[in-house]
């Protein structure tokens, strides 16, 4: 779908919640389907700050993971980076970053793109039924995990099938700090800035 072209009626956006710790094509793959399937026209990628349910292991510099998302993203148009939840203080509640963006992007509607690892644990989340009333809720098929719907609202998720990359962000480090290679698993120029960085190398 063209990029840019004005259209009439509400634009689509997508949103891809992450801690991005680090970013990796499982993540790009997802949001490029999510973006095709669902004539999206653009996806915001948005890198947690202080993750709340990550708390039991260090998680890389916010301004790390910022960057490697915009690294990965920056040469496809209809991608996009948002540092509202990194710039927040406190942990990230998806609540807050999609009462913002909702605020910061009127006549939009906003589509929140989640694996089914995450989707499954949905309803644990703050202000669980404020979430449906602020975006459409989109559960992608992630390897490893059963996809199924978590019991919203009518209409409240749509179930997805995605192209399956059984990779994940813990896998990644796990790799760099035994000395394996990621490449292909994440983008070139991430695996450039982990090695400038020399990130996970101690864990
Ligand atoms: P970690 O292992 O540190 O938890 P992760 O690989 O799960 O990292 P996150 O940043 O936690 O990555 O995930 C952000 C979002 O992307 C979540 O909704 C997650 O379910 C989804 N996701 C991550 N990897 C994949 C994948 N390979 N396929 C589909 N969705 C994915
Ligand atoms: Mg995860």
């Amino acid at each position: 779908k063209p990029n840019g072209k004005p259209k009439p009626g509400r634009r689509r956006l997508g949103v891809m919640g992450g801690t991005f710790d680090p970013i990796h094509h499982g993540h790009l793959v997802a949001a490029q389907e999510v973006a095709a399937q669902f004539g999206l026209d653009e996806v915001v990628f948005v890198p947690t700050g202080q993750p709340w349910q990550k708390s039991h292991r260090t998680v890389s510099a916010a301004e790390d993971r910022y960057l490697m998302t915009v690294i990965a993203t920056a040469e496809n148009p209809q991608f996009s980076v948002s540092r509202i939840d990194v710039d927040r203080k406190g942990p990230t509640y998806t609540i807050d970053t999609l009462r913002e963006l909702h605020d910061l992007n009127p006549d939009t509607d906003l589509f929140f793109i989640t694996g089914a690892d995450a989707l499954g644990q949905i309803l644990t989340w703050r202000d669980a039924e404020e979430l449906f009333s602020l975006a459409h809720f989109i559960g992608v098929t992630r390897p490893g995990h059963t996809l199924t719907d978590p019991g919203l609202p009518a209409g409240g998720v749509t179930l997805v099938e995605v192209p399956a990359l059984a990779i994940s962000s813990t896998d990644c480090r796990a790799r760099v700090a035994k000395g394996d290679p990621v490449w292909y698993l994440v983008p070139d120029g991430v695996v450039r800035y982990i090695d400038k960085r020399q990130l996970y190398r101690g864990e």
